[in-house]
């Protein structure tokens, strides 16, 4: 994993190789002031990306944090941040998070199960609704969310609207397997076109690869494919009456069954069986049933 700076000042934390729960993170510095955009899971790599934030900003104080959305991978290091931080995210993050079991233990969903160390769940002290702008020395963050349900109901992007850099959370997943079942099938889709009105020059996605002006639309063609084949997939099940997994064993991923985090067809599917019939999703079910899609835990290198 490594900083990269994006422009001067302007860093991503990039954790290859993206798969469940290997983010990336952001830090915007000026004028001795820094700001980040999101922690990470665990303990230790929460401290290790902190470390590269000291050395990148000699030092500079780290006032503010923006947590893209409630998952951990995201937020779990956020009480390692020093007290004097101010962490803003969207309102419905903040009661996901509050309310999040999986920061207690994780459950043996994934092999390894991940071991987050040390960590506390610490919530946003400012909430948001719809924007907020945040100014880093003379630099303009606005922070926005997308209008409605898309990767969690809560997401947010850091916007740099002078550099044009945008850091786009779990909105986008940039050659790995996106997952939305916590959020909405179509609502990611729209998200997309959202985030392509920004016109960024950078790209920062939630997991994957860095991605510049000409790679973005590539990219998001590729996301509104498979979120298509999930939407698809969902209604031929529903009219067959097969369950979500039934519906995921019968799926040919087709260009996507090389994709890094394929099982997340499982959970996908069981939020567009519930956007389809007014329904909530069982989360643990839905992740079970991903794991029996797999025939064994989930892979992390968290
Ligand atoms: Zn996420």
């Amino acid at each position: 994993m490594s900083l990269h700076e994006v422009v001067p000042g302007v860093h991503a934390w990039v954790q290859p190789d993206g798969t469940w729960w290997l983010n990336n993170a952001g830090v915007v510095a000026d004028g001795g002031q820094v700001l980040l955009v999101d922690t990470c899971a665990t303990e230790t790599r929460t401290r290790r990306f902190l470390a590269a934030v000291e050395q990148a900003t000699g030092g500079g104080a780290v006032r503010l944090a923006v947590n893209t959305h409630q998952h951990g991978d995201h937020s779990y290091g956020n009480s390692l941040l020093p007290a004097t931080t101010v962490i803003v995210g969207h309102e419905h993050m903040r009661e996901g998070l509050r309310v999040d079991p999986v920061i207690d233990g994780c459950p043996p969903l994934w092999q390894p199960v991940p071991d987050w160390g040390a960590v506390t769940r610490r919530l946003p002290d400012v909430t948001v609704r719809d924007r907020l702008t945040i100014h880093v020395g003379q630099r303009r963050v606005d922070v926005a969310h997308p209008g409605g349900p898309a990767h969690t109901t809560g997401d947010l992007v850091a916007w740099l609207p002078r550099e044009r850099v945008l850091f786009a959370g779990d909105l986008v997943f940039n050659g790995l397997t996106p997952l939305v079942f916590m959020g909405s099938v179509a609502g990611a889709a729209a998200a997309l076109d959202w985030l392509a009105e920004f016109e960024p020059a950078h790209l920062v996605p939630g997991h994957g690869p860095l991605l510049t002006a000409a790679e973005i639309t590539p990219v998001f063609d590729a996301i509104r494919r498979y979120l298509r084949l999930v939407r698809d997939t969902a209604e031929a099940g529903l009219r067959a009456g097969l369950t979500p997994l039934e519906a995921a064993r019968g799926c040919d991923l087709g260009e996507f069954a090389g994709w890094a985090d394929a099982e997340r067809i499982v959970p996908n599917l069981h939020r567009a069986y519930a956007d389809a019939l007014g329904t909530d999703v069982d989360v643990v079910a839905a992740l079970t049933d991903a794991v029996t899609w797999r025939g064994a835990p989930m892979a992390t290198k968290v």
